[in-house]
């Protein structure tokens, strides 16, 4: 009996193994198929009145495999416009399956690295893959010398790609992006910088000294507004752009939670992450301080992005907006990498 069961299975297993054998290839060809029809999300570029605000990064200048560094995509009316574009931008970008080829303009707040760190990757896979136009990257002055940088280390890639494809020999300008700088005059805060069927964004002075100037931007479309504050403390100069705000895609600080750390650090001898922590709390958005100021904005939905401390798991988001209720009246979300909100 035990003899005959195991004859049994070993002749399922030879009949497997065989099919598996002569059906090998069509496996193989079927799983390239389908890697190769794996499509982007359409919906990023719908025409349909919705607006979609991707976050395609919550971190902050830290290195991190967890989350990327700053990045939201806004869409509208079938556009696609990406303000800052942090370390893991791109990936983070790619794994929402955003087609990145449609972009239609980028916008930096302002020359912190962890807000522009992979905008030569951006560039660069655009050109390679297929981009027919120098994607516009906008930014404060001091935009073009970091594009032209960006040109200059990816010159010799330039050159091998387009000897080895005439097809990208031809489109050789979209290899490195072309600069657009907000300029404003004496006394102004505010200029519109876009304004095309319906959309319109103005780039406004924040306040993250000593980096001047620094932007935030405002989007409106089909009466939604959404202000994009960069980095910035709370600051009164911020009010206008956030005043009446359907979302505020706000950078965040959870000050309380790094007062309690800065005297662990010490006593541990971390000396060097102490000073780190002290000096950078000035100038980012104390939670308590934004939460006041977002319910004197009427501010209707207010989310967290660059998040310092990292909240990394459901407790510690908890911890990490503890006290802005009381302030706060309005919805408010605390990000994370891949999370898409529409209006
Ligand atoms: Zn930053
Ligand atoms: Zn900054």
């Amino acid at each position: 009996m035990v003899r005959k069961t195991l004859y049994a299975a070993l002749a399922l297993v030879i009949g497997l193994a065989l099919i598996g054998y002569l059906g090998r290839d069509r496996l193989i060809d079927a799983s390239i198929r389908g890697k190769l029809q794996e499509q982007p999300d359409m919906a990023f570029v719908a025409n349909d009145g919705r607006i979609r605000v991707l976050l395609c990064g919550t971190g902050s200048p830290e290195v991190s495999a967890a989350k990327a560094q700053a990045c939201t995509l806004v869409s509208a009316g079938g556009r696609m416009f990406l303000f800052d574009v942090g370390d893991g931008a791109v990936r983070s970008l790619e794994q929402s399956h955003v087609p990145l080829n449609r972009l239609e303009r980028v916008f930096i707040t302002h020359f912190h690295s962890d807000h522009f760190n992979d905008l030569g990757t951006l560039i660069n896979a655009g050109w390679i893959w297929g981009r027919t136009t120098p994607l516009e990257v906008e930014g404060p002055v001091g935009m073009r010398a970091v594009l032209d940088g960006f040109a200059q280390s990816y010159a010799l890639d330039e050159g091998y790609r387009s000897a080895n494809m005439p097809h990208l020999a031809e489109r050789r300008g979209v290899a490195f992006g072309k600069p657009l700088e907000v300029a404003f005059t004496d006394g102004q805060r505010r200029v519109r910088v876009y304004d095309k069927d319906g959309v319109t964004i103005d780039a406004a002075l924040v306040a993250h000294d000593p980096v001047a100037p620094a932007l935030g931007y405002v989007f409106r479309y089909r009466g939604k507004k959404i202000f994009v504050s960069g980095d910035t403390e709370v600051s009164p100069v911020n009010m206008d752009a956030m005043r009446g705000a359907d979302l505020a895609v706000h950078e965040s600080y959870a000050a309380h939670m790094v007062r309690r750390a800065v005297p662990q650090m010490k006593a541990l001898g971390m000396q060097f992450e102490a000073e780190v922590a002290t000096r950078t709390m000035p100038y980012h958005a104390d939670n308590i301080a934004l939460a006041k100021q977002a319910q004197a904005a009427g501010v209707k939905h207010l989310l967290l992005t660059h998040l310092i401390p990292y909240p990394d798991n459901f407790v510690v988001r908890r911890l990490y907006v503890e006290g802005m209720a009381d302030y706060y009246k309005g919805k408010l979300t605390v990000g994370q990498d891949g999370m898409v909100i529409i209006l």
